[in-house]
């Protein structure tokens, strides 16, 4: 069995250095050309011996994603790539050009088994979790393709990261460690649909990473239309959790909110929100849906949105409407693997 080097913390890394009888600075030096200088094989670390490069080749894999597919929009520069994995599944990662730096959005999953009814990562439910090692290479990768570095990144893309935790927590460690590429925790999001138990584990790591909580909607006999997940947890518990999460990290939550029309729109689930919000102190996030065409959701008016944006204002809520990027090359989230894949699936029948 090959071992996963790039999964390896710099720690873990010593160890297993020390463990396979070589000198324990080499650890630092591997590390260094996996994490920082992103090489792209073992053949580009030059202050290896030929000999060490060779038994890293034969005993430990080499994490590297294949570009399937890019897409870049012509109104404000964002990517969209479709990467391979080692083993042949895909996943979507987006890049983002903003003013104050470039953020990327990852996978922490092949799909997702949340359920989530507007949401086209689910459809065909989980394949498997991602590696610590495939959620760094996302953000490696785009690095290496844009030649720009990363400032942010969102943990928002296919995939519930909260049910691949232990990988998510590696890869939060090294992402954020100074031995890596350094970025700074508080430019790292968390986006969960709400697992509680989850949540409160993440809170005692305290970390200094934003968790942002998908609500999408304020009685839970609503949420369970829409989230199979309220069924297991109440909108009650999930605020417990938020407020336990602000305790132990200082850190302020965010509600994402997507806006179904005719769905969850309605002025008085915005008072709702608000109330919920409130002694939270926390920033809501408005997301006007992105209709996937295998569900019968539809997006909100311009004006309701507006109408509900106002009513949290009017309360002094911290309201944003999420600025849609890449509107040009967007299908909703998930969407261009699925095409992908699907694609691929009836070339193969024919
Ligand atoms: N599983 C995590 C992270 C992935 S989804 C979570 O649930 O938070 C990232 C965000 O996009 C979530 O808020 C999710 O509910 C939202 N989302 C997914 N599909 C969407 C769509 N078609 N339109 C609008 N928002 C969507």
């Amino acid at each position: 069995m090959m071992k996963d080097l790039k999964a390896f913390t710099l720690e873990q890394l010593l160890e297993e250095m020390r463990t396979i009888g070589e000198k324990t600075f080499r650890a630092k030096q591997i590390y260094e050309w996996s994490h920082q200088k992103l090489a792209r094989s073992y053949d580009e670390m030059t202050n290896i011996s030929a000999s060490l490069k060779e038994r890293l080749r034969e005993n430990y894999s080499f994490v590297q994603l294949s570009v399937v597919r890019m897409q870049e929009s012509q109104l404000d520069k964002t990517r969209k790539y479709l990467f391979a994995l080692p083993d042949g599944h895909m996943v979507e990662t987006v890049w983002m050009k903003y003013h104050h730096g470039n953020s990327v959005c990852i996978s922490s999953q092949v799909g997702c088994r949340m359920g989530c009814r507007f949401c086209a990562s689910t459809l065909d439910g989980l394949a498997r979790s991602l590696s610590a090692s495939e959620m760094l290479e996302q953000i490696y990768e785009v690095t290496r393709q844009t030649g720009e570095r990363v400032s942010n990144v969102v943990v928002m893309g296919t995939g519930e990261p909260l049910d691949n935790y232990d990988n998510l927590l590696q890869f939060l460690r090294m992402l954020t460690d100074e031995f890596g590429l350094h970025i700074s925790q508080r430019n790292v999001t968390v986006s969960t649909c709400g697992l509680v138990p989850k949540m409160r584990e993440l809170a005692k790591e305290h970390l200094q990473i934003t968790l942002a909580l998908s609500l999408h909607a304020t009685l839970d006999e609503r949420r369970k239309e829409i989230m199979p997940i309220a069924n297991t947890y109440t909108i009650a518990q999930l605020m417990e959790a938020c407020a336990y999460y602000f305790e132990q990290t200082g850190r302020r939550i965010t509600f994402e909110y997507s806006l179904i029309g005719g769905v969850n729109d309605s002025e008085q689930e915005a008072e709702r929100l608000a109330e919920l919000a409130a002694p939270l102190n926390c920033h809501v996030n408005l997301i006007p849906i992105n209709p996937v065409k295998e569900r019968e959701y539809k997006e909100s008016s311009r004006a309701s949105v507006l109408a509900f944006k106002n009513k949290l204002e009017k309360k002094q809520i911290n309201v944003t409407i999420r600025r849609e990027m890449g509107r040009d090359i967007d299908g909703a989230c998930g969407q261009l693997r699925r095409q992908y894949v699907h694609k691929q699936e009836e070339q193969q029948a024919e």
